[in-house]
């Protein structure tokens, strides 16, 4: 795996937390509106770029700086689930701090076997349409401007798998997210946040959720 040639320390992405933003130049599935990677680490992959080696270096090196470390991207977990359960292994080995990945929802199978082999603490998912309010044929123009493909029937089954196998693992690192479009109406909004308060009460879950103030660069 390549990630981003800048690691990056954030205070804003884990509450009270120094954090270790890392993104992998993977790629993404998705082509999102306003998506702030998407010239600089996905349409373009960068010349310069560090190695799994470069990581974990910088880590044995100044890891005590930093009480997690976030793997974003382009989309995360679009690798190998090999790869990526290698990379996180080594990680946990050299790093005592949490490990936080986050997804657009995609990968709910990958999703659980990192949660199984205990190589994730905390997931920040996006809920980006009320996709159970959605239809993929007649919304489709909708999908088009939010997301910038035409979903099939499975992805959309998959991204509220994902959202239900996060609000299940139930962490105080997890998280779903919402970013403010303003090319959608208020009604968008409210259909997601009620959809993630009735599943949280179906599972009984305290995972955090956020509705996000669409940002420009
Ligand atoms: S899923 Fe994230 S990285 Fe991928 S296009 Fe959308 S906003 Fe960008």
């Amino acid at each position: 795996m390549e990630f981003y040639n800048n690691f990056i320390r954030t205070f804003n992405d884990l509450p009270d937390h120094t954090t270790l933003l890392v993104h992998s130049l993977s790629g993404c599935l998705l082509h999102c509106y306003g998506c702030h990677n998407y010239d600089e680490i996905i349409a373009n992959k960068p010349k310069l770029y560090k190695t799994e080696q470069d990581l974990y270096d910088y880590l044995d090196k100044s890891g005590f700086l930093f009480d997690a470390i976030m793997f974003s991207g382009g989309e995360f977990l679009i690798d190998k689930i090999d790869d990526i359960i290698q990379l996180l292994t080594r990680v946990r080995k050299c790093f005592d701090g949490k490990i936080i990945v986050t997804t657009c929802g995609a990968y709910p199978n990958k999703l659980k076997q990192l949660i199984e082999l205990h190589l994730v603490d905390g997931i920040h998912i996006d809920m980006k349409l009320p996709y159970h309010a959605l239809d993929i044929k007649e919304d489709k123009e909708i999908f088009q401007a939010v997301i910038g493909i035409s979903p099939n029937q499975k992805l959309i089954t998959h991204f509220l798998e994902s959202i239900n196998i996060v609000l299940q693992h139930n962490s105080p690192y997890d998280q779903v997210r919402t970013v403010k479009y303003p090319i959608l109406d208020q009604a968008f909004f409210d259909e997601i946040e009620q959809y993630i308060t009735d599943q949280k009460t179906y599972w009984d879950s305290q995972v955090a959720y956020y509705l996000n103030e669409f940002l420009t660069v």
